[in-house]
């Protein structure tokens, strides 16, 4: 398999490490666009969300948040933002699930949080066609 991140993951190409444990590897990506940006990355290849165990997902977020402490304690952060992308129609680059996470800074002006057009849906129809309270 061809996968940078696990290529990372394996030592085999070097990176800043914020953070790593058995599961998870947390680095500096390669372009840095905020302050602190760190990605978060399960060390078992996953595709995206879709294919990603419950247990390995748990393992992602109980690190994003121990890092968002982290930054709020280290750096000062305000806040956070976690980004992801499961699929090339959302954006994902990479092959290999991960999580973006910003820390936010008072005046910091990043917009990580975009501005979409608004749109008239069914919101009716809409439901009918997502809604799980019947199970999932
Ligand atoms: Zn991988």
């Amino acid at each position: 398999m061809d996968c940078v991140f696990c290529k990372i993951i394996n030592k085999e190409i070097p990176s800043l490490i914020v953070y790593e444990d058995a599961k998870v590897l947390c680095i500096i990506p390669k372009d840095m666009e905020v302050y602190g940006h760190t990605l978060i990355l399960p060390k078992k290849h996953f595709n995206d969300i879709f294919d990603i165990h419950n247990a390995d997902l748990q393992d992602i977020m109980r690190i994003a948040k121990k890092l968002s402490i982290g930054f709020r304690t280290k750096l000062g952060a305000t806040g956070v933002n976690i980004l992801h992308a499961s699929g090339k129609d959302a954006g994902q680059s990479v092959q290999h699930f991960h999580l973006h996470l910003f820390p936010r800074f008072k005046d910091d002006n990043i917009n990580a949080w975009p501005q979409l057009p608004k749109k008239n849906f069914n919101k009716e129809e809409v439901l009918h066609g997502i809604t799980f309270m019947d199970g999932i």
